[in-house]
C-alpha cells in the first residue's frame, strides 16, 4: 500500500462518537483532540515546554496562515526554515487557510471570483488573497496539516447568499486542490520530512472544508462536492458565526456522520466544553478554539463546576484552587484569592495561569472524553459532565 501524507484510524467506537489514531509525519494524535491555537506562532500566554509537558501534552497546534502571512511574512519564515524552525515546535502544526479571518474583516474586503482584496490590519498595504496564495503560503509555513480557501457565509445568509458562497468554496476548493499538488511536486513545502522513519510520505495532508451555513440541502451538496474532489480529511466550516446553538448542533448532526468514515472530521472554531462534547458524540474527531487561551487573559477559568468569574469580589479570600478536580499545576499550588489578585493588579501572571489552567482543563476532557468512549460509557460521561457543569456551583 502506497504511504499517504496522514494515516488515520478508528480504534474505538461508541454511537457516532469515536476514538481514532492519526499520525501525521510529526506526531501520533489521538482523537477526538482539542488544538489549542496558536494565532501569530505562540499560544498566547504558554512556553511550548508547558504544552510538551504530560501535564498538557498538546500533540498539535494552529497557526493562523492570514497573521503569519502578514506579520512577520512568508520571506522571514521560509529564510527561518519555516514554521516549525521558526517557533521553536517539532510536533505537529495544522495552519487555516486565512479564509476566515478575511471573511471576519466584513466591508473592508472585497470578494471575486479570483479571490478577496483587502487591506492588512498591520500596515494597510493593500492585499491579495486566494486559494493559489494560500497554499503558497501554507507550503512556505511547512505546517503539517493544510486548509483549503473557503469563503464563509454568515450564520443567518438567506439561501440564495449561502449558496454562491458555497459554490464559490467548491470552485476554490478545486484550485487549492490542484496547486497545493503542484506545490508538494515542486518541493515548496519547508516541513517536508524523511519517510522512512514513519508510516506516512513526509508530505503535507490538504483538508477540505464544507459550507452552505444553516440550509441542510446546501450543507449536503457541499459535502457531496468536496468528497467529489478528495481529500485527506474534511471539515466543516462556518459554525459558531452567529447561528443559534441548536442549528449549530442540527448541522453538526447532519453533515457528520455522512462524512467520510475512514478520513478524520475536524470542526472548526469550535467552541466550549459543552460544544467538544456535542460534537464528539455526533462524530467529530478533531476541534478548536480561541476559548480557553483568550478567555484565561481575560480572567475567565472553566472548571467541572463551570466558568468561573475570577474578578468577581466573591473569591476575595477564598482559599481552594479554581477547580478541586483539576490536577494541574495551577491548581495544585495557587488559590482563587491569589488569581483573583493578580488579575486585580494587572500582572501578566493572571494571564499565564490562568490560560495553563483553561488549556489543561480542556486538553485533559478530552483526554477523559477519549478513555470514556474507549470504555463504552461516553454517554454517561457527557450527561454526568453537561450536569456538573451547569450545576452554577462555580
Ligand atoms: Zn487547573
Amino acid at each position: 500500500m502506497s504511504k499517504t501524507a496522514i494515516s488515520w484510524q478508528v480504534v474505538a467506537q461508541e454511537g457516532e462518537a469515536r476514538v481514532g489514531l492519526l499520525q501525521t509525519r510529526r506526531a501520533l494524535i489521538e482523537t477526538p483532540v482539542f488544538m489549542p491555537v496558536g494565532t501569530a506562532g505562540t499560544v498566547k500566554g504558554t512556553r511550548f515546554e508547558a504544552l510538551e509537558a504530560p501535564e498538557l501534552d498538546a500533540r498539535i497546534i494552529l497557526g493562523n496562515t492570514y497573521h503569519l502571512w502578514l506579520r512577520p511574512g512568508v520571506d522571514v519564515i521560509r529564510a527561518c526554515g519555516g514554521l516549525h524552525r521558526f517557533i521553536g515546535w517539532e510536533r505537529a502544526l495544522l495552519t487555516d487557510s486565512g479564509g476566515f479571518q478575511v471573511w471576519s474583516l466584513g466591508a473592508l474586503r472585497k470578494l471575486r471570483e479570483e479571490g478577496v482584496e483587502f487591506r492588512s490590519h498591520v500596515d494597510g498595504s493593500a492585499r491579495f488573497l486566494s486559494p493559489e496564495v494560500s497554499m503558497e503560503v501554507q507550503a512556505a509555513l511547512g505546517s503539517d496539516i493544510v486548509m483549503a480557501f473557503d469563503e464563509c457565509a454568515p450564520g443567518e445568509a438567506a439561501h440564495e447568499v449561502a449558496r454562491a458562497s458555497m459554490e464559490l468554496t467548491a470552485r476554490w476548493a478545486a484550485r487549492s486542490r490542484a496547486r497545493f499538488d503542484e506545490l508538494q511536486r515542486e518541493g515548496a513545502d519547508t516541513g517536508r520530512t524523511p519517510e522512512h522513519h514513519l508510516s506516512v510520505n513526509g508530505e503535507q495532508a490538504l483538508f477540505g472544508i464544507v459550507q452552505g451555513a444553516a440550509h441542510a440541502d446546501l450543507r449536503l451538496e457541499s459535502l457531496a462536492r468536496t468528497v467529489e474532489i478528495g481529500f485527506a480529511g474534511y471539515a466543516i466550516g462556518g459554525l459558531s458565526v452567529g447561528e443559534e446553538k441548536p442549528v449549530m448542533y442540527d448541522t453538526i448532526e447532519l453533515l457528520a456522520p455522512r462524512m467520510p468514515k475512514e478520513r478524520p472530521r475536524y470542526l472548526m472554531g469550535v467552541g466550549t466544553p459543552e460544544d467538544l462534547l456535542a460534537g464528539v458524540a455526533r462524530g467529530v474527531d478533531m476541534f478548536d478554539c480561541v476559548l480557553p487561551t483568550r478567555d484565561g487573559r481575560n480572567g475567565r477559568a472553566y472548571t467541572s463546576l463551570g466558568p468561573v468569574n475570577i474578578k468577581n469580589t466573591r473569591w476575595t479570600t477564598d482559599t481552594c484552587p479554581l477547580d478541586e478536580e483539576c490536577a494541574c499545576s495551577v491548581c495544585r499550588r495557587h488559590t482563587r484569592a491569589y488569581l483573583r489578585h493578580l488579575y486585580n493588579a494587572g500582572e501578566m501572571l493572571a494571564s499565564i495561569l490562568l490560560t495553563h489552567h483553561n488549556l489543561a482543563f480542556f486538553l485533559d476532557t478530552m483526554r477523559r472524553v477519549r478513555q470514556a468512549i474507549r470504555s463504552g460509557n461516553f454517554a454517561r460521561f457527557q450527561r454526568e459532565f453537561i450536569e456538573r457543569y451547569n450545576s452554577g456551583v462555580g
